[in-house]
């Protein structure tokens, strides 16, 4: 399917691995120009290069934490304006309620909500005035089914997908649409750091923190970020400009509800 955005530009934040790249790779193959960011340099230029060989795209690396004031301005100036934003960062770690303080929910709310929003502020004027945007947000299944032990994360990622409702709303006449990937567990690094911390918790292998973890999902896998990938890039498309204010679940149907 053409995808219609050939030519378009997008950020793809926290992209040089896992759910982020697999957003870029899918834009790119779609003809969009990107300009990418994570913090580590070398896996940041390393996933640059191959997607400039791989898609023959445009494609400017920029190393910066998004999730300070300092490096949202570095990845805003390299940006300039664009028609796609796709928003993303590194996950809270998972932990007990009776732990967190202050400190720690101010860190989750910077990065997984206050970031995502700095962002929308400072990039949807420009496609609201030049009449098409997509914003999406990597969020997490949390937010329909709490995960317990991501108790800060069910908590950032909540307060986005409020402030995502009732702004999509106003600025969907516009041509620009705001919408949630919900990611269940995906094939990447993360998932391989939320296994060892079971693992680790109950004493097993980390292969059977994953077993155990597969058995709970009707697709009995985990899912890929080229799958996640792909459904980013349909809802950054030309056919998606109808979907406003949604939080789609991409979790092999973990989450156990009819609605
Ligand atoms: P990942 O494989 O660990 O990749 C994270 C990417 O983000 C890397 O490129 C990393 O590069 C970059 N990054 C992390 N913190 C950053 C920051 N402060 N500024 C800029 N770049 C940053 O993670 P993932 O699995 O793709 O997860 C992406 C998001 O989805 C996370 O918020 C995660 O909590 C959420 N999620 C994931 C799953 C899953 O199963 N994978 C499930 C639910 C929710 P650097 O480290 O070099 O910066």
């Amino acid at each position: 399917m053409d995808l219609g955005i050939s030519g378009k530009r997008a950020i793809v934040c926290a992209s040089s691995k896992g759910l982020g790249r697999g957003c870029a790779e899918a834009l790119a193959a779609a003809g969009v120009d990107l300009v990418l960011n994570a913090r580590g340099v070398e896996a940041l230029e390393a996933t640059a290069d191959a997607i400039r060989s791989t898609h023959n795209v445009n494609v400017v690396a920029v190393a910066a934490d998004i999730t300070g004031d300092e490096g949202r301005a570095k990845v805003l100036g390299a940006a300039g304006d664009v028609d796609i934003l796709v928003n993303n960062a590194g996950g809270p770690p998972p932990g007990m309620w009776t732990e967190w303080e202050r400190e720690d929910f101010i860190k989750a709310l910077d990065a997984n909500m206050l970031t995502p929003i700095a962002l929308i502020k400072a990039l949807v004027p420009s496609m609201i005035e030049r009449g098409w945007g997509r914003v999406v947000n990597i969020t997490s299944q949390s937010v329909k089914s709490p995960i317990a032990v991501l108790g800060l994360s069910n908590s950032a990622r909540a307060g986005l997908t409020g402030y995502v409702a009732g702004t999509s709303r106003q600025v969907a006449a516009s041509g620009v649409t705001i919408n949630n990937l919900l990611p269940g567990i995906h094939d990447t690094d993360r998932a391989v750091s939320l296994d060892g911390g079971v693992a680790k918790k109950e004493g097993i292998t980390i292969e059977e923190a994953r077993a155990r973890r597969e058995a709970t999902i009707p697709t009995r896998r985990y899912g890929t970020a080229e799958e996640f990938g792909a459904a980013c890039a349909f809802l950054c498309s030309q056919h998606a400009g109808f979907i406003v204010g949604q939080n789609i679940l991409l979790d092999g149907g973990g989450v156990n509800s009819t609605l």
